[in-house]
């Protein structure tokens, strides 16, 4: 599908269900500086909270994968029976969101970024619509007035979607015994099917380094 959407509230009937083809990835460190700062809106902590996410991916890896390494996010939400639609959206600045218990993709973003995306926002509808542990409104703008819709995550929401990705795709058994083997991030990442920037996130997230 290529037909892009505009303001307000997003059609569903411009997206397709996404079964195939290579689905992103938000790829920002998660190591905030302050781990201890309390999240204005949530209560929750930064430390925390990436504790949580690491325990929940685990969680949600072993209850909706298939097992098999790479882990692929699309399992996962198709066992979940999440629903995930995609769509052409030639904008490289957006790879996907969470919404209302839908996952939107972007299918011109790059295989890498997909497959952390989905994971991502796979992490955002744990939190959020499983766990319910964020705000049911977040603060922020008025999402309509966004070209893309988008609700806005607080930066907590977002440490957990992204600690929980790295965690979803790069089980921390394996990752050790990879850095174990003195495997460099960009093999580990070649092994996992994440960016070199990912694995190493990882890889500095477990204080292997
Ligand atoms: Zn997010």
């Amino acid at each position: 599908m290529t037909q892009p959407f505009g303001g307000g509230a997003p059609d569903p009937t411009a997206w397709t269900a996404s079964n195939a083809g290579p689905p992103v990835a938000e790829e920002r460190s998660t190591q905030a500086a302050d781990l201890t700062r309390v999240d204005a809106i949530t209560g929750r902590t930064v430390a925390g909270t990436i504790k949580q996410a690491r325990v929940d991916a685990d969680i949600v890896r072993e209850r909706f994968s298939d097992g098999c390494i790479p882990v692929r996010p699309e399992i996962i939400a198709a066992n979940a029976k999440l629903d995930v639609l995609v769509a052409d959206i030639p904008d490289e600045n957006f790879a996907g969101y969470y919404q209302d218990g839908k996952i939107y993709l972007n299918s011109l973003a790059t295989r890498p970024r997909l497959r952390m995306t989905l994971a991502h926002e796979i992490g955002h509808w744990w939190d959020s619509a499983v766990m319910g542990r964020r705000p049911a409104v977040s603060t922020g703008s008025d999402p309509s007035r966004h070209r893309y819709v988008r609700r806005s995550s607080t930066d907590i929401e977002d440490a957990y979607a992204d600690e929980f990705a790295l965690s979803l795709l790069m089980p921390e058994d394996l990752v050790r015994l990879a850095y174990e083997e003195r495997l460099p991030a960009r093999v580990i990442g070649e092994l996992f099917d994440v960016s070199t920037e990912s694995a190493r996130n990882r890889i500095i997230g477990l204080d292997l380094i």
